[in-house]
């Protein structure tokens, strides 16, 4: 097992990876930027180090920065985290070469799988339900003729894309060189590469994903799934476990499928298969080959902590249980609270003067806050993520609303009375909401208004 973990990122995340590495008895190093030197990880890890000014770019981004303090620190891993350069191929390369485990998938797992096209294709190889979709688009005659083979709706997506950025939607031929050309413009501006294909558009998905494990042996099990059709802007806002759509023998049908995909690539340590789900159906789009923001609600249902897991499997040991061997204990639901403007999702960073987080049975409060923390300008607007566990999908309902009345938190606006609003819907809580449903709700509130 690994003696020392340098942890590769900040906030709610830093503090989640350094909790698991202390119950692992596994020391810390704590990486950080000059803007957060009073952050909670930072406090708690056994070491820490400066690696930079605020920018991102200049310091979670700055990979010769967070090696050499691994170096000069002697930690044997790097836990990435997510976002900053947990999906960055390039990095756990540099990581590697050090003699430094990187805590996640292989480097060739993630170059296949951060590449939207190449992805696409493994994913259709190892047997992976998928919408029709293209090669590499050429050109705008190319892209017509591909979508009048796929019929229309269609999605135009960058190869290299991330964060919901460069999709654009084409509804009829006359809209096609508009959404190839902004397509392609917008991925230049922010990817790597300018190519872009297309897949079909689906009109009224819900996202469900699918949680997997897998050691360096072959093992693999997966961990049900999470529904994350609560998003704005492509971004998640409250997910849950199981399911409302899906019943114990879809689950397990899909389960079973990923398993074997998953065990056919040869893929190893946690990962996300990430698929559209319409009308019975699932369709693949993406594997996301690190931890999930959401992945707390997969382990209240299964009790298994999925960070120790990775840290687990990147140092070789065997996964030591199997598909039989995983439970699924009653139902999860995380909102995810950000220091933003409920109403205009305009950031708001500032000083915490009170913080008060809820607890009692069933509850989990993963943040970074404590009182008198001043949040900084220049990162995710992401303070907590709360997480209620409960029998049934009722009883964690009116446990989420409980701890979301009990949440104090000064100083700063929060999405909180947003969270509030949406859990007391009708649709929410029969379940009954696809990806569009929270942007229509807020536009009807608006109009109201
Ligand atoms: P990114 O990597 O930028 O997050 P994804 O491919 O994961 O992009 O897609 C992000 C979101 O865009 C999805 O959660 C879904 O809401 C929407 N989306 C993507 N592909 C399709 C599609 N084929 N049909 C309908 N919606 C889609």
């Amino acid at each position: 097992m690994f003696e020392k973990v340098l942890i590769a990122n900040r906030g709610e995340v830093a503090l989640r990876i350094h909790r698991a590495c202390r119950e692992m008895g596994i020391r810390t190093v704590a990486v950080h930027s000059e803007a957060d030197a009073n952050a909670m990880h930072v406090r708690l890890a056994d070491e820490a180090v400066c690696i930079g000014p605020a920018r991102s770019a200049d310091s979670y981004l700055n990979k010769p920065a967070i090696i050499s303090a691994a170096v000069i620190t002697g930690a044997d891993a790097i836990h990435p985290g997510f976002g900053f350069l947990s999906e960055n191929a390039d990095f756990a390369e540099m990581v590697e070469k050090h003699g430094i485990t990187f805590i996640g998938p292989t480097v060739d797992q993630m170059r296949l799988m951060g590449d939207k096209i190449t992805a696409r294709k493994a994913a259709k190889e190892a047997g992976l339900p998928i919408t029709e979709g293209s090669p590499a688009l050429e050109s705008v005659e190319d892209a017509k003729s591909w979508a009048e083979k796929i019929g229309y709706p269609i999605i135009i997506k960058a190869k290299d894309g991330g964060g919901g950025k460069g999709m654009k939607i084409a509804y009829s031929d006359g809209d096609i060189e508009e959404a190839f050309t902004m397509a392609k413009a917008e991925a230049k501006a922010s990817f790597p590469s300018d190519v872009v294909y297309m897949e079909k558009y689906l009109q009224h998905p819900r996202h469900i994903e699918m949680q997997v494990l897998a050691d360096k042996y072959g093992n693999v099990v997966h961990l049900g799934e999470r529904d994350c059709s609560i998003q704005r802007n492509n971004q998640k806002v409250i997910e849950e476990c199981p399911s409302p759509a899906l019943n114990q023998s879809q689950r397990h049908e899909i389960g079973e499928i990923v398993r074997k995909a998953i065990a056919k690539i040869g893929y190893c340590n946690a990962g996300t298969l990430e698929f559209l789900y319409e009308n019975g159906k699932f369709y693949f789009m993406e594997m996301n080959t690190r931890l999930q923001v959401e992945h707390p609600i997969t382990e209240a249902i299964t009790g298994i902590d999925i960070v120790k897991e990775q840290i687990r499997i990147a140092s070789g040991a065997h996964l030591g249980y199997t598909q039989e061997d995983i439970q699924f204990n009653g139902h999860a639901i995380e909102c995810r609270i950000n220091a933003e403007d409920p109403a205009t999702f305009i950031p708001c960073p500032g000083k915490i003067t009170e913080w008060h987080a809820p607890g009692g049975l069933g509850v989990r409060v993963d943040s970074e806050i404590y009182s008198g923390y001043t949040i900084p300008p220049f990162y995710d607007s992401m303070i907590a993520k709360l997480i209620v566990h409960a029998n049934t999908r009722n009883a964690a309902l009116m446990r989420l609303r409980r701890a979301l009345e009990e949440f104090v938190i000064m100083g700063v606006k929060t999405t909180i009375p947003l969270h509030q609003e949406i859990i007391s819907q009708p649709e929410y809580l029969d379940g009954q909401y696809d990806i569009h449903w929270l942007e229509n709700f807020m536009k009807s509130i608006q109009n109201k208004e």
